[in-house]
């Protein structure tokens, strides 16, 4: 196994890579049922590179009565927690088999530079296997305190069918946080991973039926949003739907479940994160380091990207200049080239929502100091520059909108106050970070700001223990950590008069 890998490694890998775009419902892979394909295209060149099945309405209903008759059946759920823990264990032996295939896969599909879906993605995924395989048979339940004449049990059960709709800018890793928890707690599992990006889910798929999860536990559906995500959020008999992607889709959820049976919907949604640099920041040069390479990362494609960079106005422009430089270092170019550091778009209409929001910050007065245009390539892929803006004010566009690419919005400061609420006057809560040499005033601030993840003179830091998600618009529930099984758990209280 390999940290990294070289071109001769890519070729090779991608010269053998089976681009398989079928759905697998029921231990079965097959075709949508209508027969309708769609092209999936690679971001990298624009390439159409597989025919993925184009599943509707009919679909979602033979995985949903799949996904039932198992759960009903109890081959999963009623498994002894430690059997459950074997067959998880090799669903994620057989993932870190495939690691380098997978990596490439994913790069292939969506545009990341694979040193970066080498030496992270595939690596978080595993340890979010690893981590949840090992939870199965180590959740205890309860005994609540009652009088001596009473038992008062409190166990958590399986909810039933859940749907994982997820996007495309961390395909397996988002899908991992989802199904992971999910089956770890002895649920039966539909993934419906997003039109853009579909062939690892699709891949997940072969691994989880070698690795021995029963026919129906776990189904992929790959399909459109309005058809295959719709027919799932209003599907009667799914239980669940445990959604991650954009605000104006996650609130469709919240109408589909009304529509339907009261599903629980849990959302991660999108973020506008506050990067507060004060004027006590240590090591200035990394931080600033940081803040380029932070919003860089993934395109920019990343839901806690800093893109609001927050700056006390004494290091203001000390720190722009090592941001500017920074980012100007970091050149777009083909995400299969393992020197790349930034890869492509994910498409072509991604690309042009980017290129409006940088329009929109020139027009709305906000000023240019890096990138705003596309790079030379030889590949006719979706790239974009990395892209800074100083002098926004927190009510320009570009400083409100979530915008998904490498563009940064500079917001300077006078002091603790404004910093604390320029970050929170935002419709999202999902991160955030400070930075000062100050315990003290770093405890204030993380206290003030109202974002689901607070990071200290770090940005983007953590693991599988601890939870994940959003206040406000940007979601509600948890993923990762113990407290995401309670997406996919009801409790009962079982009182018994002894
Ligand atoms: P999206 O909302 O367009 O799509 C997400 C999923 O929903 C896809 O599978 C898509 O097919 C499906 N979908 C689209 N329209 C639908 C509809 N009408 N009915 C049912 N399902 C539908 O999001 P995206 O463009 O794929 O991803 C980008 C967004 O994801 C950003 O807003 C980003 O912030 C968010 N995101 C959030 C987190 C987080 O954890 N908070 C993580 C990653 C991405």
């Amino acid at each position: 196994m390999t940290l990294s890998l070289t071109k001769s490694d890519i070729a090779a890998i991608r010269a053998k890579l089976a681009l398989n775009g079928q759905a697998f419902i029921d231990g079965r892979f097959v075709d949508a049922a209508s027969g309708a394909t769609f092209d999936n295209i690679s971001p990298r060149d624009g390439q159409v590179i597989a025919q993925v099945a184009s599943c509707d309405t009919e679909d979602v209903d033979r995985a949903v009565l799949a996904a039932r008759r198992a759960f009903e059946t109890g081959v999963w759920r009623d498994m002894a927690p430690k059997d459950r823990k074997r067959v998880l264990l090799r669903f994620a032996e057989l993932f870190e088999r495939d690691m380098d295939q997978l990596a490439v896969l994913e790069t292939l599909d969506m545009g990341k530079p694979i040193a970066e879906s080498r030496a992270i993605d595939v690596h978080v995924v595993l340890e979010t296997l690893q981590w949840y395989a090992e939870c199965s048979d180590k959740l205890y339940d309860e005994i609540a305190p009652t009088g001596p004449g009473q038992l008062g049990l409190i166990t958590r059960e399986a909810i039933g069918v859940v749907a994982a709709v997820v996007p495309w800018n961390f395909p397996m890793l988002m899908a991992a946080w989802k199904l992971a928890p999910a089956l770890a707690a002895g649920n039966s599992v539909i993934l419906k991973p997003a039109e853009q990006s579909p062939l690892t889910a699709i891949r997940l798929a072969e691994l989880a039926a070698e690795a021995g999860i029963p026919d129906g536990v776990f189904n992929v559906l790959p399909g459109f949003g309005p058809t295959a995500g719709k027919a799932l959020g209003l599907h009667m008999d799914v239980d669940c739907v445990a959604f991650t992607g954009s605000g104006e889709v996650g609130k469709l959820f919240l109408q589909y479940a009304g529509q339907s049976n009261m599903k629980r919907v849990w959302l991660e949604c999108g973020g506008k994160s506050p990067n507060i640099i004060l004027d006590d920041v240590p090591e200035l040069r990394a931080a600033a380091e940081r803040a380029a390479t932070a919003i860089c990362f993934n395109q920019g494609e990343v839901c806690v990207a800093p893109s609001r960079l927050i700056l006390s106005e004494r290091i203001r422009d000390e720190f722009l200049e090592i941001v500017v430089d920074t980012a100007k270092a970091i050149r777009p170019g083909d995400p299969l080239n393992p020197e790349t550091r930034m890869g492509a778009l994910v498409e072509a209409d991604h690309r042009n929502r980017v290129e409006s929001y940088i329009a929109k910050g020139q027009e709305e007065g906000a000023k240019l100091i890096l990138g705003g245009n596309r790079p030379q390539t030889p590949l006719d892929g979706y790239y974009v520059n990395p892209t800074i803006f100083a002098d926004v004010t927190n009510d320009m566009t570009i400083a409100r909108e979530e915008i998904f690419g490498p563009v940064l919005s500079a917001i300077t400061v006078a002091n603790d106050e404004e910093a604390a609420r320029v970050a929170n006057d935002s419709s999202y809560g999902l991160a955030a970070a400070v930075w000062t040499r100050d315990l003290s005033r770093a405890h204030r601030m993380a206290r003030r700001l109202r974002a689901g993840t607070v990071w200290v003179n770090c940005y983007d830091h953590g693991d599988v223990t601890v939870p994940f998600g959003g206040f406000k618009q940007s979601g509600n529930g948890r993923d990762k950590s113990l407290h995401a099984l309670d997406k996919y758990t009801e409790l009962k209280t079982t009182w018994i008069e002894l």
